[in-house]
């Protein structure tokens, strides 16, 4: 018998769904920093969604654009043809991302965004004549999204390894948080030679045998890992020496979580390409994107025949009501001037994230911008358990974590008010002064 309340139908993200379904948690609105619980409660966000609701919830002049969209044209293809929607947005999205990127491919996702950049960077060695560079280099404990190419440049082994072989000629850098680094503010100091691992495996194979080097200028999804002072900065220069491509992720990191548009403004490095996503269109519509130097977008525009007949896309690439709610979204960033408020609210947001290190069970804490983590020792025998408690606890009294293994992780929209973080942080206080 089908019952209407039944949620055996709907097969959330594998790991997630044995948890849920044993205590299932619902919202069913949400409004600026808060959702609404389904029975009634209040609760402040402390995640921005997953990643990506950096402008925060149900803004009016979203809203509206979207509403507005959907009444003018539900859909057109961008293939072929186009619509005004979509160029205003890649000007835009130009606009907002530092000087040399000029062109902007659209996708519907991160990981739709990451294997369209891997491919990128693929033809564009292709297009110039260069097509025995082929090996891709990741990093441990990169994330980039769940699709083949992602996980096979990911660092994260269980995601990939009962897969096979996936892509092969991949190869991954060595992860960058060292037991130096506990408790630091900003970057850390250690960790930049990290880096020169490249040479390494660039003398091992031949630098001419290697396309690109994809990195989230600072890990999000595995914990908040963030580069150590120097380490972008060498990778950048390994490449250019060496004609290797340098990828940006910047799914989390893009538009304001660090206090500048992108991470590469924020670290003052420039990749060749860079991978956006979740906060382009503040969460309200998936959408992605890849954007390119004029380099790398020429070499296909002028490169042999079969560039100009590979055919890449997606039926959703730049959609109306995507464009629209993107649109609306990067000029609510730019009215409000969110991408400083999170800058100028770093201090307090450390501030507070770092007054908790006197509770019990936390072995490091870490913050940059307006994102932090919390790791806590792990009960032997039961990874995951204490953060996930640590969880369950917050949303209880009100607060919406997000926890990776036993590392919580912390990414409020934008628009958070200092009450806001007082809030989250005394929460988080109670909550771990008393787990177990
Ligand atoms: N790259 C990074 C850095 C991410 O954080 C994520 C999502 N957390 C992705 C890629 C994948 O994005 P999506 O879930 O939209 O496919």
């Amino acid at each position: 018998q089908k019952q209407p309340n039944d949620l055996s139908a709907f097969w959330m993200p594998f790991s997630a769904n044995r948890q849920f379904k044993k205590n299932p948690r619902m919202f069913v609105s949400a409004d600026g920093m808060f959702y609404k619980t389904s029975d009634g409660r209040d609760v402040l966000d402390g995640t921005a969604g997953l990643w990506c609701c950096n402008a925060g919830h149900k803004r009016p002049k979203i809203v509206e654009a979207v509403q507005k969209q959907v009444e003018e044209m539900d859909y057109a293809p961008a293939f072929q043809m186009g619509h005004p929607k979509v160029f205003e947005l890649a000007n835009r999205l130009r606009d907002m991302a530092p000087e040399p990127f000029n062109h902007v491919f659209f996708t519907n996702s991160g990981s739709e965004s990451v294997e369209t950049a891997l491919k990128i960077a693929l033809a564009y060695h292709r297009a110039k004549g260069d097509g025995a560079r082929t090996r891709l280099i990741g990093r441990e404990r990169g994330y980039h999204g769940v699709n083949f190419g992602g996980i096979s440049v990911g660092g994260i082994v269980n995601n990939r390894k009962m897969f096979g072989s996936l892509l092969t000629g991949v190869d991954h850098l060595p992860h960058t948080h060292l037991p130096e680094n506990a408790f630091f503010k900003g970057q850390p100091d250690h960790g930049a030679h990290l880096a020169d691992e490249l040479e390494r495996i660039a003398a091992l194979h031949g630098p001419e045998t290697i396309a690109a080097v994809i990195v989230e200028p600072m890990a999000g999804s595995t914990g908040v890992l963030l580069p150590p002072k120097g380490y972008l900065q060498r990778l950048r220069e390994i490449c250019t020496k060496h004609g290797i491509l340098l990828i940006f992720d910047e799914v989390i990191t893009g538009f304001g979580r660090l206090g500048s548009a992108f991470g590469a403004d924020h670290f003052d490095v420039m990749p060749d390409l860079m991978v956006c996503a979740k906060g382009l269109t503040n969460g309200v519509i998936p959408m992605g994107a890849v954007l390119a130097t004029s380099e790398i977008h020429d070499a296909f525009m002028q490169g042999p025949e079969h560039m100009i007949e590979l055919f890449h896309g997606y039926t959703y690439s730049g959609n109306p009501i995507a464009s629209a709610a993107g649109l609306a979204t990067l000029e609510t960033y730019v009215e409000e001037g969110l991408f400083q408020r999170a800058a100028d609210l770093a201090g307090y947001w450390e501030d507070g994230l770092h007054s908790l290190r006197d509770c019990p069970n936390i072995i490091d804490i870490r913050g940059m911008g307006l994102i932090g983590a919390i790791e806590l020792e792990p009960i032997a025998g039961e990874p995951t358990r204490r953060a996930f408690q640590a969880f369950l606890d917050c949303y209880d009294k009100g607060s919406l974590i997000r926890t990776t293994g036993d590392i919580i992780a912390l990414s409020p929209p934008l628009i958070i008010e200092k009450d806001h973080i007082d809030q989250l942080f005394g929460t988080l206080r109670d909550v771990l002064q008393k787990l177990q």
